[in-house]
């Protein structure tokens, strides 16, 4: 019980020196730095340079319990040092990626990341995660789950936007963060994706409608509407 409050309350940093203390008692633990970084797959790695451990993790796991971070320390580090590790932290960490819901997202972003995006929600000018956020205020009272979030590989003048709902992904076209692209360019692409998210293609009989009704409307409400049209004519 102790051992399990005094995980919850460590940073990254912590738990790796505590795990090298226990695998190198006698050896005064280095300083350390640990990433989480946008990688495809949920590899991770440890090195040892100038006194410093660097640890990269992906993203993925950035949400992980700390016992899982823990377990993976032991292997990382275990690996590093070359020190036999307890089966049962492979075990664990194992057991975390093979849940459900870890590896749906795990198979989720290879695709997406491996795919579609060559970066992440991070532009030249503009960052999509900022942008949705404060879209998602101003329209949506903040209440919109944010869904994954990249720019095109290529500037496309035909797609300015589109929401994938099978990856639950809105990709940006690259043009949008172009030097000349005004900021309300992207605003009202990325406000109608996320009208896609909140209203879903709707079925009557043979006939689908994407651009539903409801979501003419509510595109009524976006501020500067006919400006961003012209601009996006003019693009
Ligand atoms: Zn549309």
């Amino acid at each position: 019980m102790p051992v399990e409050s005094a995980l919850f309350f460590e940073t990254p940093e912590e738990i790796y020196a505590r795990v090298f203390s226990a695998l190198k008692p006698r050896t005064s633990p280095p300083r350390f730095a640990v990433e989480f970084c946008r990688f495809a797959n949920p590899d991770s790695l440890a090195r040892l340079s100038e006194g410093c451990i660097t640890v990269r993790i992906s993203d993925l796991l950035e949400g992980a319990p700390s016992p899982v971070h823990e377990a993976l320390a032991y292997i990382l580090l275990g690996k590093l040092l070359r020190r036999p590790v307890a089966p049962a932290y492979a075990r664990r960490y194992r057991l975390y990626l093979n849940r459900r819901d870890i590896r749906r997202s795990v198979d989720l972003v290879r695709q997406i990341r491996g795919r579609k995006f060559i970066s992440g929600p991070q532009g030249t000018r503009f960052n999509l995660e900022t942008a949705f956020e404060e879209l998602n205020f101003q329209y949506f009272h903040g209440l919109m789950a944010r869904p994954l979030l990249g720019w095109s590989r290529r500037p496309s003048r035909t797609t300015l936007g589109h929401y994938d709902p099978s990856h639950n992904a809105i990709v940006i076209s690259k043009l949008l963060d172009s030097p000349l692209a005004p900021p309300l360019a992207l605003e009202y692409v990325l406000f109608h994706e996320m009208l896609h998210l909140r209203y879903p293609v709707q079925t009557r009989g043979a006939r689908r409608s994407i651009h539903t009704r409801e979501l003419r409307e509510a595109e009524r409400a976006f501020a500067g509407l006919k400006e961003a049209k012209e601009l996006l004519k003019r693009l």
